[in-house]
């Protein structure tokens, strides 16, 4: 009888640490992603050309993702994984939290990119997980595109991005940053007059819809549900 409730208590254990670990990675792509966004200088050396560039040149011709090979999506996020692997094993920080979050930062750019892709191209299982949640959605990452890019940084699941927004914790550190740190968000987003932001934002909107005719199609033709009175 111990044994059994022994089993199932730490199969629950192990369930509550891997999902941890997901939203885990899920917060810190979305705390780079911000960083990126926002700081990210593309003349930094290294970081500039290599990590920064390629996140913000992403707003500008996001599709651009879904052509490039495996190796170019995946490689850094692999070679990141592997260096905290070898960490963790050095430090002895190896348990179900820690390898979930190591498994799914590997993923999260692919994870990233399959919210791009058109429903054909993305697996099965991959399109059932989105449509929950717990996958990055391609509608959910739309407002990312479509907002300024200044919401919906996570770029894991859809969970924790509404609750990091409707809190303003962004917009909290970066008043924090600018305040203490002297340090201003990127001219990209902010620092520029309303009207100016507000055309900047229109363009953006008026590009991404153009790359992604496909889903605005699918929204446009889809079948209005019928009402079913009782
Ligand atoms: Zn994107
Ligand atoms: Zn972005």
């Amino acid at each position: 009888m111990f044994d059994h409730m022994d089993i199932i208590l730490s199969a629950a254990i192990i369930a509550a640490q891997i999902g941890l670990g997901v939203l885990f990675a899920d917060l810190m792509s979305g705390i780079v992603h911000w960083y990126i966004d926002t700081y990210g200088d593309p003349k930094t050396p290294i970081l500039g050309k290599h990590v920064y560039w390629p996140t913000i040149n992403h707003h500008a011709q996001p599709l651009d993702c879904t052509r490039a090979s495996f190796w170019s999506r995946n490689g850094p996020n692999l070679a990141l994984s592997a260096a905290f692997l070898v960490v963790f094993l050095i430090l002895g920080w190896i348990n179900a939290f820690t390898l979930s979050a190591l498994a799914t930062g590997v993923f999260a750019s692919e994870i990233h990119v399959w919210s791009h892709k058109p429903k054909r191209k993305r697996p099965p299982l991959v399109h059932w997980l989105q449509r929950r949640g717990v996958l990055l959605s391609p509608k959910e990452h739309w407002q990312h595109h479509t907002h300024a890019h200044n919401t919906r940084y996570c770029t894991v699941t859809n969970l924790l991005n509404p609750a990091l927004d409707r809190l303003r914790i962004f917009r909290l550190v970066e008043g924090f940053v600018e305040g203490f740190g002297r340090r201003k968000p990127r001219d990209e987003i902010m620092g520029i007059g309303p009207l100016a932001r507000g055309r900047r934002i229109m363009s953006r909107a008026r590009r991404f819809v153009a790359a992604h005719a496909w889903q605005v199609r699918r929204m446009v033709t889809a079948p209005v549900p019928k009402l079913a009175l009782a």
